[in-house]
């Protein structure tokens, strides 16, 4: 009997990842064989719960909030990105053993924005709200793309700073508060709040998004999130939410483990598809 190669996401709360279901497709459409399961795994259980995992032979895992801190400092080598961002959402068990971390989060927001939706990065104007870890892990893949202005903004401004410190030297990076932002248009405004998951909005001025501009949500749902329907009520080219995203990290992920690219664009049109039938359930 062939053997099917273990994987899994880890994290806290897991219920409603979509994970399992993307990398159910991409092995599908790429004839991998790999079992590919969610587990829900609290802070405090996550190494003896990865040493089990591995120590049973599993092949790589994805990690979610609130675990990709731990996942970085787990790992045994980093990617580049992943060190730089200092949160791991993939671990690659190794031929010899030894556990490989990255990030993938930055390059799918990046695939997401410029080859699905043909918005530009390089030489714009960008805004990013929020500096938790999704932030630390979109900015280098951003910064490659060199933007004019690239300024992130928090609620509690210190963690904003201290991401332009930790980033010092990639490229140019702003700290603001929300009250200091009058008066400046971005091309793109990015939500990496996590102010939607309780339908909740960062406060905006509407003269932020620049006429021909767009807006993005990390979060998604099976509605528009609040940011959505902001830029969509701020006459945004495009707002859109994370799901893009999310399987485009995820087929990074994959091309890690199995170094074969799926085809995203199907699989991001059969989950949007799938949300749609369940809304209109509700
Ligand atoms: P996190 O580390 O907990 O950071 C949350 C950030 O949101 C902090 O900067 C926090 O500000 C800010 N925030 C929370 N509520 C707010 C509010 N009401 N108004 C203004 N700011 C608020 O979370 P994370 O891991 O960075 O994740 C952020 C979002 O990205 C989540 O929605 C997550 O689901 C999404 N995400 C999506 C993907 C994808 O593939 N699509 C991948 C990764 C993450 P303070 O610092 O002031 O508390």
């Amino acid at each position: 009997m062939t053997k099917v190669d273990q994987y899994a996401v880890f994290g806290h709360p897991i219920g409603h990842s979509k994970s399992p279901r993307i990398h159910g497709l991409f092995a599908r459409q790429t004839g991998e064989a790999i079992a590919y399961q969610a587990e829900d795994v609290p802070a405090e259980e996550f190494v003896s719960r990865a040493n089990r995992f591995f120590g049973e032979g599993g092949r790589g895992l994805n990690c979610t909030i609130p675990l990709k801190e731990l996942a970085w400092e787990y790992a045994d080598s980093l990617g580049e990105r992943a060190r730089l961002a200092k949160a791991v959402n993939t671990l690659a068990r190794q031929t010899d053993g030894s556990i490989l971390g990255e990030n993938t989060d930055g390059i799918g927001l990046l695939n997401d924005l410029t080859i699905n939706n043909g918005i530009a990065v390089s030489r714009k104007n960008i805004l990013i709200l929020g500096a938790g870890g999704a932030t630390r892990g979109i900015i280098p893949p951003l910064l490659e793309q060199q933007p004019t202005k690239l300024v992130i903004v928090n609620r509690t401004v210190e963690r904003a700073k201290s991401i332009v410190d930790d980033f010092a030297g990639l490229g140019t990076l702003e700290a603001a508060d929300y009250s200091s932002l009058r008066g400046e248009a971005f091309d793109l405004v990015i939500n990496a709040t996590s102010a939607s998951l309780s339908g909740q909005l960062p406060p905006l001025s509407p003269s932020l998004l620049a006429d021909g501009g767009s807006c993005y949500d990390l979060a998604y749902a099976n509605q528009a999130t609040a940011f959505v329907e902001w830029g969509i009520a701020n006459r945004a080219v495009h707002s859109l939410d994370g799901l893009g995203m999310l399987v485009e990290q995820a087929a990074e992920a994959f091309y890690i483990w199995r170094g074969i690219r799926p085809d995203t664009a199907s699989v991001i049109q059969t989950l949007d598809a799938e949300r749609q039938a369940r809304f209109g359930e509700t």
